[in-house]
């Protein structure tokens, strides 16, 4: 199969592109990124030279660049983890979170339905579904996005949708829980906290840290994507969780234990305007009709991701 992966040189992306070229020797990945500033090609560097593997740089709200990319490679299926990511960034100014998030995943759905492709998976969020204030959310609720990043990003997913209804686009949605594991930017509070801890920083928890959020470690979510690309049916939405939900203020402590630090590094900042309280997600349509399960549990995944900051200080010492 000749796969796009857009926002493939970001973190998850790159995890998705390692995954499926050590994964199936008949796939050829083309990833296609536009380079912003959460774009690394060092994300990518293990597979440079794999004759099974492009990189193009590009936006993909630019329709000619995404054909010319699909005619030259016989891209068959696209999955799309491009977008403005980070939900402070999209506070303090939200216009690039709509062009790359709302009219590029817009702008993807043309060239799908224009090149006849089989299938696009959209790589979405929790953050659509807003504060739940208990239980867990299944793909039947709502969207009630509270920050421009979430708003951006339910605008690309009720796009999808819209296609699939009106053109019938072969596209599935995916939402799914915070991410965690090696290769994140250090501007997210996972990365951010361990680095902070390791340059013997403080660790800036917002409020009183009682935000709960649930957590999935790189290789389960890649999984995950493998087999809604492979198995999930189009039209289709699958929300991505592992009930593993801690607040902040635990994993705060979790950090502080594992790189022996006392509680004299936390340091109380003024909360997030429109801070959620609690995400949680119900991921029983995954499980049962996919049979995905996660494998890694929070505790060992957050050991294995110290250990790998640890391990490339060079890494993030050039983007932070
Ligand atoms: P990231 O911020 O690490 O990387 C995003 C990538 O997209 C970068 O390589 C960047 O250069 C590229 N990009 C941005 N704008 C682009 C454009 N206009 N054209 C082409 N490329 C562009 O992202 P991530 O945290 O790995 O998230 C990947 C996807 O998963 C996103 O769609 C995000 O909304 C979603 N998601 C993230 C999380 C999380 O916890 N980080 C959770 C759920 C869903």
């Amino acid at each position: 199969m000749n796969l796009l992966i857009t926002g493939g040189a970001g973190f998850m992306g790159s995890h998705f592109v390692k995954y499926l070229l050590n994964k199936y020797p008949d796939c050829r990945v083309i990833v296609f990124d536009k380079l912003t500033y959460a774009g690394n090609l060092d994300n990518l560097k293990e597979v440079q030279g794999n004759e099974r593997y492009a990189f193009i740089q590009g936006d993909i709200g630019d329709a000619a660049a995404l054909a010319a990319a699909i005619e030259e490679h016989l891209i068959e299926a696209i999955v799309n983890y491009a977008a403005e990511t980070h939900v402070d960034r999209s506070i303090m100014d939200p216009r690039a979170f709509l062009q790359t998030d709302v009219i590029g995943t817009q702008t993807l759905l043309e060239v799908v339905r224009k090149y006849g492709l089989t299938k696009m998976v959209q790589v979405s969020t929790d953050e659509v579904y807003g504060d739940i204030h208990a239980g867990a959310v299944t793909e039947a609720a709502a969207f009630r996005p509270s920050s421009p990043y979430a708003a951006s990003k339910a605008g690309g997913d009720h796009l999808c949708h819209a296609y699939y209804r009106t053109y019938q686009t072969p596209v599935i949605v995916t939402h799914s829980c915070n991410f965690y594991g090696p290769n994140q930017y250090p501007e997210k509070l996972i990365p951010l906290f361990i680095t902070n801890l390791l340059e013997g920083k403080k660790v800036p928890v917002y409020g009183d840290g009682e935000q709960l959020r649930e957590w999935i470690f790189t290789a389960d979510h890649c999984r995950a994507i493998d087999l809604i690309l492979r198995q999930g049916k189009v039209g289709e939405s699958y929300n991505i969780g592992t009930g593993e939900r801690l607040k902040n203020i635990e994993i705060t402590h979790l950090l502080l234990d594992i790189l022996g630090k006392d509680e004299s590094y936390i340091e109380h900042v003024k909360d997030r305007l429109g801070h959620d309280a609690r995400y949680a997600l119900d991921a029983s349509k995954l499980k049962s009709e996919l049979g995905w399960e996660p494998q890694v549990f929070f505790a060992d995944g957050l050991k294995k991701t110290v250990k790998w900051y640890r391990e490339n200080e060079g890494w993030w010492r050039k983007v932070k």
